[in-house]
């Protein structure tokens, strides 16, 4: 059985893939993973992003500020996001959004970063890709008062319970689930799995980060997006290949993967 996946959220371009990317992204497309979109977190790796995404037919591109860089986002950073998301495989404006947990960067700074770029995504009429850690009330509030327009969006790697999930859907988000969902401690990601309607729901590996359980401490990458996938179908109790495909349809209706 050959899966229908797309990697809606990977770092393909971190230095973590220098040394073997080609071997990287065949056994991506050995798992089935016929779409990845790589993520820009600062200008330089928007701009390595967009690079990537122009010589690989089928990786794409975002390019955003993190809120970890959130510091840095000045004028003129974003004036260079934007110059970077009229690249022709720009399909998307982030990651962008708020992360109190780690804390790299000031809350207002962060703040200021995230509507700077909801707005540039709505003047773009891009989707906006949501990071989120430790800060729901505060980015759900921040998403009210700056919707997503009618490009959408995506929470990626969603770490909130289903009363969270159902706020964002509401707000016209998708869910993105990662390789949290197949941790056996996962006590909210379960339910989630199982409440968001199959048309809003996509996955991700956002690697090279949080592999799925069996690779575990390892360097994570697209091919193991088939493990989380996996687990999600379980959860749902659908079948495996008909959930990945309905997945990748949403991933590519949204972001225009074509
Ligand atoms: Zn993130
Ligand atoms: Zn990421």
């Amino acid at each position: 059985m050959i899966l229908d996946l797309v990697d809606t959220h990977a770092h393909l371009h971190f230095p973590e893939f220098a040394g073997d990317l080609e071997a990287v992204l065949e056994r991506a497309r050995a798992a089935g993973v016929r779409c990845m979109v790589t993520i820009g977190t600062d200008v330089e790796s928007s701009r390595a992003a967009v690079a990537l995404a122009g010589r690989e037919p089928d990786v794409w591109a975002a390019v955003g500020i993190h809120p970890h860089a959130a510091g840095l986002a000045d004028e003129a950073r974003l004036a260079e996001i934007e110059r970077l998301a009229a690249a022709p495989r720009v399909v998307a404006i982030g990651e962008t959004g708020l992360d109190f947990f780690r804390l790299l960067s000031p809350r207002d700074a962060q703040e200021r970063a995230f509507r700077a770029q909801l707005a540039l995504a709505r003047r773009l009429r891009k989707p906006v890709l949501v990071h989120c850690r430790d800060a729901h009330e505060e980015t759900l509030a921040i998403l009210a008062e700056v919707p997503v327009g009618e490009a959408g969006g995506i929470m990626h790697c969603f770490s909130g319970d289903t009363a969270i999930a159902r706020r964002c859907l509401d707000l016209g988000l998708l869910i993105s689930l990662a390789g949290p969902v197949t941790y056996p401690k996962a006590r909210a990601l379960p339910e989630v799995a199982k409440v968001v309607p199959a048309d809003r729901l996509v996955v991700e590996t956002d690697c090279p980060f949080l592999p799925p359980q069996p690779y575990r401490g390892k360097r994570n990458e697209p091919a193991y997006l088939a493990v989380t996938a996996a687990r999600v179908a379980e959860l749902r109790a659908e079948p495996l290949e008909e959930l990945a495909s309905r997945m990748s349809e949403n991933a590519r209706t949204l972001l225009r993967l074509r």
